[in-house]
């Protein structure tokens, strides 16, 4: 076995190999990025290399320092972690020629599987099933549109280098085809560096299942059994589990006997991943596909040990150092279901914009651990850290195990009620309203499930006005009470702090302000009225909606335990964990419960910053990136919601729409400028400067 490894990655997954590491009493070394200087892999590590750069090609991609780094730490083999340099034929031969082993399959593995159309092929010839497609090098685009037509619609245009759920576009018609085609392949050259596709039969509602296997230098082989990724946005992987749902023991045979199959067409070593897309049938049965196979350790791994019991990582490590696998296949059992949910740095409210800033506070559920029954937390930040635009936007991966189904589902339920994220936005929520949709909970499975059901999914009841206001004002209280009395629930009589009989609190909610009236009665309650009024909200230019006024009265009645405050308004009770932080506007205050979070500014009168409204006919950038393109140049006459610019930012692209008709009147970057979060890329001016 190593004495010392070096991993060549960042985020949650090099904290978790340095886990397995630190447990098998493996040295390990870190490398690092300028940003990440501080970040928890560099802490998690026993030394740590410093890389330099910024974006993932002048870090986490420049595989010569990494190399170097290895050689001068005396490391004698690299983990690559998953993205980055895992599925890097190059670099995996590079390391060999360094005398360094890769954690990993061979070059030529990597390489057979590592082009999507190629790795068809020779599936193909090996016998695992294929979607009906085309696979084909000639890439004619008159050739490519006939195929097409051939294989019937609605199709998928795949770039055949293609990654991430990236450079991927459904066909659902031949007239869309071309269009289609081309910007298919100008998303593939610009990402992955090739333009070549393929072409598949769009399966209907269907399933991702993949199957986990391993080889070692030996000669062996094994699969793990399945995970379900079905829970999908845009074609990334959202929820995960194991077993996959209504999977018999047949067809779990048959899919890791054609999972083995594909490994060992390629001689594969180390962990891998089969996908498949399965169709279902009307009668409940399901036809199978082989879809790609990633040369890596996967995202969802922790799902396969915690229903095997297993150490991928290690057995990973066990197999590069060239021992046999540790289990053979009739010694692999599952136990109980696992799911695992990826927790994102993004806004579910903005169309899923990445979130960037700092994490002000992070709390995670309670019993992390990585014992099965438990809810294991693999995180790669801490409270405090800062979230830049330079690399993707998963935080953290939530994994719980149950006896079954229903209790893994509600244990992760309450895990991510206990999850607290300041500073950012996060889809905590919105991973719990998946997960508690009636179609998740009855494992009515597909990879449209979230489009299908968004609407509903993003417009849940959240805790409303009443309680998010009565929490803020008590925990408001409380605070204030701290300062003055050591014991501030002792007394009643002593509220009225401010010699006033009433005290007005101006909040905002949701973008609409809020007048709060506390008023201090003789009974022992706080008489606490809201008022809820004037905003209209604007739906477009020409409807003016006006909004429900709201205006609620009630006793305030709260006491603060261990759990949070305990509070009661309005007709409801709930236990709240409260946590400010300092807004433009004032004091913005978070509550969660375990029902759901919310917000709540205090508005501090004395700040006026956030009045100053965006100045017409500039655009600025969403977020800090990177400019990708400009689609218009200066002159150019543009039409409300037309594309003006395209930025990449957490790896993800982000269209820039005319907010107005007008003419382009300067564009202020170039292609490949990084931007400030706020910068305005062009001026626009408005259509009358120009003659008719
Ligand atoms: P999984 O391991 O579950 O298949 P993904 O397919 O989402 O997960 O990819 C795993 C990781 O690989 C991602 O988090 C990302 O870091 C990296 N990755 C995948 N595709 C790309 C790509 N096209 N460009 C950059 N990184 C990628
Ligand atoms: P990536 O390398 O980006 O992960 P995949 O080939 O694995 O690309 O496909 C990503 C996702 O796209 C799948 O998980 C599935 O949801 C969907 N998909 C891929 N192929 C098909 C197909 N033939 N029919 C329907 N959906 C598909
Ligand atoms: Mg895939």
């Amino acid at each position: 076995m190593f004495n010392k490894i070096l991993i060549a990655n960042r985020g949650e997954i090099a904290c978790r190999v340095a886990a397995t590491c630190a447990r098998l009493a493996i040295k390990t070394v870190a490398v690092y990025s300028d940003v990440d200087a501080r970040a928890q892999h560099v802490s998690a590590c026993d030394e740590a290399v410093h890389i330099g750069g910024n974006t993932p090609a002048e870090s986490y991609l420049n595989g010569q320092r990494i190399i170097e780094a290895a050689l001068a730490t005396g490391a004698q083999a690299i983990h690559p972690g998953y993205g980055f340099l895992s599925e890097n034929a190059g670099f995996a031969q590079a390391c060999a020629d360094a005398g360094l082993v890769f954690i990993g399959p061979s070059p030529v593995s990597i390489e057979a599987m590592g082009l999507k159309a190629e790795s068809k092929r020779l599936m193909g010839a090996a016998g695992v099933p294929l979607v009906p497609g085309y696979h084909g090098s000639d890439q004619d685009p008159a050739l490519l549109q006939r195929e097409a037509d051939a294989i019937g619609y609605p199709v998928l245009i795949k770039a055949s280098a293609g990654g991430g759920g990236r450079g991927l576009r459904v066909v659902n018609h031949a007239d869309e085809f071309e269009a289609a085609l081309t910007s298919c392949q100008r998303e593939a050259i610009h990402s992955f560096g090739s333009d070549a596709v393929l072409i598949e039969k769009y399966v209907q509602r269907p399933r991702h299942i993949e199957v986990q296997v391993f080889g070692d230098t030996h000669g062996n082989y094994v699969h793990l059994f399945e995970r379900d990724c079905s829970v999908q946005r845009r074609h990334q992987k959202v929820l995960e589990e194991a077993p996959a749902p209504g999977m018999t023991d047949a067809l779990r045979t048959e899919m890791g006997a054609a999972a083995v199959a594909a490994a060992r067409a390629v001689n594969y070593v180390g962990a891998g991943t089969v996908e498949f897309i399965v169709e279902q049938k009307p009668d409940g049965s399901m036809n199978f596909f082989f879809m790609e196979m990633n040369t890596r350790l996967q995202v969802e791994h922790p799902v396969t040990e915690a229903i095997t019991g297993q150490d991928l990582v290690a057995w990973q490590l066990r197999v590069a150092a060239g021992e046999k696998l540790p289990l053979q296949q009739d010694q692999l059992h599952i136990t109980g279901h696992a799911i695992e949910a990826r927790l994102c740095a993004e806004n579910p409210d903005h169309d899923f914009l990445p979130s960037t800033g700092t994490l002000q506070m992070l709390r995670w559920p309670e019993g992390v651990t990585f014992a099965r029954g438990a809810v294991r937390v693999d995180s790669g930040v801490r409270e405090g850290d800062v979230i830049s635009p330079y690399y993707d936007s998963m935080l953290a991966k939530l994994i719980v195990h149950g006896a079954n189904r229903v209790e893994a589902l509600a244990r992760l339920d309450r895990a991510l009620a206990q999850t607290q994220i300041v500073g950012l936005h996060s889809n905590v929520q919105f991973l719990r309203h998946v997960l508690q949709s009636p179609s998740f909970a009855q494992a009515e499975l597909d990879t449209a499930l979230i489009a299908r059901e968004q609407n509903r999914l993003l417009n849940q009841e959240k805790l409303g006005l009443p309680l998010t206001a009565a929490a803020h004002i008590a925990s408001t209280l409380v605070a204030e009470r701290a300062l003055q009395n050591p014991d501030p629930f002792s007394r009643r009589d002593g509220w009225r702090a401010y010699g006033a009989a009433t005290r007005r609190f101006d909040l905002e909610f949701h973008g609409k302000p809020v007048r709060a009236d506390l008023r201090y009665g003789r009974d022992d309650a706080l008489h606490l009225s809201l008022r809820m009024d004037g905003a209209a909200a604007d739906v477009d230019a020409k409807t003016r909606v006006a909004i429900t006024v709201e205006n609620l009265q009630g006793a305030l009645q709260f006491s603060a335990t261990a759990q949070g405050l305990v509070i009661e308004f309005a007709g409801q009770t709930c236990t709240a964990v409260c946590h400010s932080v300092s807004h433009e506007k004032g004091l913005e205050t978070h509550i969660f419960t375990a029902q759901a979070a919310s917000k709540i500014i205090a508005i501090d009168v004395f700040s006026h910053a956030g009045d100053a409204p965006t100045q017409g006919g500039r655009l600025s950038a969403p977020m800090p990136g990177k400019v990708v393109s400009f689609a218009v140049q200066a002159g150019d006459v543009v039409k409300i919601g037309q594309v003006l610019a395209i930025m990449e930012a957490m790896k993800m692209e982000h269209t820039i729409a005319a907010p107005a008709d007008g003419v382009v009147a300067e564009l202020l970057y170039a292609p490949g400028d990084q931007v400030a979060e706020g910068a305005a890329l062009l001026r626009l001016e408005s259509t009358q400067a120009v003659p008719a």
